[in-house]
């Protein structure tokens, strides 16, 4: 008598469709929606291999940064959001020049190469004080890339200062702009955004934004975040729109799409939506993950990522799909406001421990996903100590 099978055989039909993804065919929404069904060991060997086809396999990356959010002042007032205030409120904040200069001027002394400017959306400001930051930055920090202002952001000073988009990018790039991170994707799904943020910006818009950006050459990343209560077949509508604006704009904009993808999950401390909304567990995290590997065949860089899921499932995650840490983020306000996992930068000794254990060659890279720098990990890492476990403690100064 043979013993009842637990698990389907991998030869079964509803394998096969991991094996048309491993042998790197692309797969429909049908076929993805699938995969959420199947057992996450064999969805992740898959993700894994193709990651290791994608980019150099014995090498995870990082970038030194640092979010700058120049101000909690924001009148969309997101459900999920704990970092906005109102100007009304005591905290409440817009950061002078100077004070942004101050916290760059920390970043350069840790060889940092880039900044995340990115802040609520202040209708006190007007478009000369977004200009004279970029201009400020640029003509104080000439080696430091800006990678700023999120798609609603940009929304906003399009309809507040009368410029149509391609002037307005055409502005903030002549003032210094170097990239337009894909921030507020969560999930491109109207009828997620519609209850999670009334008023946030609806995923047309969001494109419209990023796709005008790529056509300019601009650096942009895809994000996704999870735990907003979606359905599978929203999670994969999600990365087939992304994979769809990549297609387009690898095919239109001389290969200038997303440099690369960013999945983190909802973090509700201190929001409208703790306790409403589900979230998602590390299971799901790698999962979702490892779905994103395999669904977008069209974009070679997947970010772990440390702030919300930790150190110790970002390092998991680089066997589930993700080729890339992300970055130290010297400072991160927006995740931390709601939770996080209690870490809310890294060092660049930690990032680079987190990648040896896990056997892989660290790189440090800039915000395009070149290598800038390969650490001499035996000097970081204080390997010829007599006590090299004690000497590699994660949380030792970097
Ligand atoms: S997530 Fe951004 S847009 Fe939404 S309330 Fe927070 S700061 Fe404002």
């Amino acid at each position: 008598m043979t013993a009842p099978a637990l698990l389907p055989t991998p030869d079964s039909a509803r394998f096969a469709v991991l094996d048309r993804a491993a042998r790197g065919e692309r797969l429909n929404a049908e076929e993805i929606e699938s995969l959420y069904h199947l057992p996450l060991p064999d969805v992740a060997a898959v993700a894994h291999e193709l990651r290791l086809t994608r980019r150099d396999p014995n090498t995870v990356t990082f970038l030194i940064d640092r979010n700058i959010n120049y101000t909690n002042i924001c009148n969309v007032g997101c459900n999920f959001c704990a970092f906005y205030r109102t100007g009304r409120q005591k905290d409440s904040y817009t950061l002078d020049y100077e004070t942004v200069s101050a916290k760059i001027r920390e970043l350069e002394a840790v060889n940092g190469t880039r900044i995340l400017l990115q802040g609520g959306v202040n209708p006190a400001l007007g478009l000369d004080y977004y200009l004279g930051l970029l201009r400020h930055v640029k003509a104080h920090h000439p080696s430091i890339r800006i990678d700023a202002f999120s798609p609603e952001e940009v929304l906003f000073m399009e309809k507040n200062f009368g410029l149509d988009l391609n002037t307005l990018l055409d502005t903030l790039i002549e003032a210094g702009l170097d990239g337009l991170p894909g921030a507020g994707g969560e999930i491109l799904e109207d009828e997620v955004r519609a209850k999670a943020a009334p008023a946030r910006i609806r995923s047309a818009d969001w494109f419209r934004i990023l796709d005008a950006a790529q056509q300019k050459g601009l650096y942009t990343i895809s994000t996704m975040v999870i735990g907003f209560g979606e359905t599978y077949a929203q999670r994969t509508r999600h990365l087939l729109k992304i994979r769809d604006q990549q297609d387009k704009a690898q095919a239109e904009y001389g290969g200038n799409g997303f440099s690369g993808f960013a999945m983190w999950t909802l973090q509700t401390e201190h929001t409208r939506l703790h306790g409403k909304a589900p979230g998602a567990t590390a299971h799901e995290y790698l999962q979702q993950l490892a779905i994103a590997r395999i669904a977008l065949d069209n974009i070679v860089n997947i970010q772990a990522s440390w702030p919300a899921q930790g150190f110790k499932v970002a390092q998991a995650a680089l066997y589930y799909g993700a080729n890339d840490l992300g970055s130290t983020m010297l400072e991160e306000n927006v995740v931390s406001a709601a939770g996080g996992h209690g870490r809310h930068h890294a060092t660049v000794r930690e990032l680079i421990r987190i990648a040896v254990d896990a056997g892989f060659d660290p790189a440090i890279r800039n915000s395009r996903f070149q290598i800038i720098d390969r650490p001499d990990v035996d000097a970081v890492l204080n390997r010829a100590d007599a006590n090299p476990e004690a000497a590699r403690a994660v949380g030792a100064p970097g």
